[in-house]
């Protein structure tokens, strides 16, 4: 058996990649990781000649060895088909003089299908032979519930229920989750915060009696957490297939370095930009890009992570984060394999909410990685003024990682700000930046008055939403969540 990974904590129980990604999380709370990355270089030449399918094809089978390439190629083409609304699935455009990775031309118009569609594949392969049904549950503050909800449909053996904030979620997000096709998905909005229901998720991963009584039908919950190797691993592609592009239209020679600006919340995205790397894709610079919850702008200037600050509601939700999950992985490379060390930095986050990182850690993390960060102003002023300049619509996600790439002077390598959402996804304050009034107007009424002020046209996966039916109307308190998870169990694996 090829057991790859281990956890971060401790590399005493290794396990195959099906089984990392089938249980998420390693037993001691750790993350997968191998000892192995980069061991297997992914050949540039190859991919320079090849479409996004066969990049992903190349590029998983590198990081999750235990699949076979039928397998891989089965997956790939069920995650990046007719269900993407560009023949490229992740193309880059021109963005002034630097370029624009557009990762949103998935079911849900973010940045997470990437992962999301290729994730309940995966899962799909890994169960055979293991035979448990899987049943994912997520608590969602509006973007990854609705992704996980598209993967995870109709895929064979798998569930999938999804929780929100009553009341809590834009009216587009909402209707994109309650639209949702499809016989083994669930979703109940709670009356509560975002909080509540992602408290309440863990505990009932934890509910042991719960855990039982779904065993005995032979079902099994699972998270789709971004933390899992089956999220991580497809955001490789994009890194080597956006500089096959490059290469493709003569704007880099093949093996020539390029610098990638990534914006940041959990660490998934920009992490992934260091495995490309990792396995020989020519990468000056991963420039991290944070909201006014600059957790991680401050990491890598000092070298303490210290989450015991306020946290930032911004325009730019999917970033407001304070704990970066992902980031223990890169702790762990760039201590060069020291589970002890990662170990004590993560007890002392859990009990004293900050950890420093030793002075030659650090200079390695410092030699790949540079920083900024941006407040809601500059973000909504970068996307004022890539619209009237540069004639391009961008999100604000994406507005700033564009805001801190400009303040970076040219290095003489040709540059890629990582474009996380449809601007359309956040319409109303696309439109207020670029100086509209949207006070009173309801998604669809800001969606419309964008195409018409832009000449852009909304993605039809957002503005046909105004015609589906909406299939799911549950709403519980929080106590409630177990055993609406149970129910939705024995309806899905009846
Ligand atoms: C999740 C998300 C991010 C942050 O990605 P991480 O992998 O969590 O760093 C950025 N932009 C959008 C639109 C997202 O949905």
């Amino acid at each position: 058996m090829n057991t790859f990974y281990h956890s971060t904590r401790s590399a005493a129980d290794s396990v195959t990649s099906k089984q990392a990604i089938l249980a998420g999380i390693a037993p001691d709370g750790g993350l997968y990781v191998s000892d192995e990355l980069g061991e297997k270089p992914v050949s540039l030449e190859a991919v320079c000649n090849r479409g996004f399918r066969e990049t992903a094809t190349d590029v998983l089978g590198t990081l999750l060895p235990d699949y076979t390439a039928d397998e891989l190629a089965g997956c790939v083409d069920a995650a990046y088909g007719a269900q993407w609304d560009s023949e490229a699935i992740c193309p880059v455009t021109p963005l002034g003089t630097d370029w624009l990775l557009e990762l949103y031309h998935g079911p849900t118009c973010a940045f997470k299908d990437v992962a999301l569609q290729m994730l309940p594949q995966l899962m799909r392969v890994a169960r055979v032979g293991d035979g448990r049904k899987i049943m994912v549950v997520t608590a969602t503050s509006g973007d990854t519930g609705k992704a996980a909800l598209d993967g995870f449909a109709g895929v064979e053996g798998t569930g999938v229920t999804v929780f929100y904030p009553h009341g809590k979620v834009s009216d587009i997000q909402r209707l994109q989750m309650v639209t949702q096709l499809g016989g083994n998905v669930a979703v109940c909005a709670v009356r509560g915060t975002f909080d509540d229901c992602q408290d309440e998720v863990k505990r009932i991963f934890s509910d042991r009696e719960l855990a039982a009584r779904l065993a005995e039908k032979g079902v099994v919950l699972s998270s789709a957490n971004s933390i899992n190797v089956g999220r991580l691993a497809p955001q490789v592609t994009y890194y080597f297939d956006s500089y096959a592009q490059l290469v493709r239209r003569g704007a880099v020679r093949m093996g020539e370095e390029v610098t990638f600006c990534v914006p940041t919340g959990n660490f998934g995205d920009v992490l992934a930009g260091y495995y490309a790397k990792r396995l020989g894709l020519p990468v000056r610079r991963l420039i991290v890009a944070s909201n006014a919850n600059n957790v991680l702008t401050d990491f890598l200037t000092t070298g303490t992570y210290d989450r015991r600050r306020d946290f930032h509601k911004t325009i730019s939700p999917s970033m407001d984060i304070l704990v970066s999950s992902n980031l223990e992985r890169l702790l762990y490379f760039a201590s060069e394999g020291d589970c002890e060390l990662v170990s004590s930095l993560m007890a002392d986050l859990a009990e004293k909410g900050v950890y420093t990182v030793p002075e030659r850690a650090m200079d390695k993390i410092r030699g790949l990685f540079a920083c900024g960060c941006a407040d809601d102003g500059d973000t909504r002023e970068t996307i004022l003024n890539t619209w009237r300049e540069l004639d391009v619509l961008i999100d604000p996600h994406t507005a700033v990682a564009k805001h801190v790439l400009d303040a970076f002077p040219a290095d003489g390598t040709e540059r890629v700000c990582l474009s996380t959402a449809s601007p359309y996804k956040f319409s109303s304050d696309v439109l207020s930046a670029l100086g509209e009034a949207v006070d009173g107007m309801n998604g669809f009424a800001c969606m419309d008055t964008l195409e018409h002020r832009t000449g852009t046209t909304a993605p039809a996966q957002l503005s046909g939403l105004r015609a589906e039916r909406v299939l799911h109307d549950d709403v519980c308190d929080r106590e409630r969540m177990g055993g609406f998870v149970e129910s939705a169990c024995a309806r899905v694996f009846l």
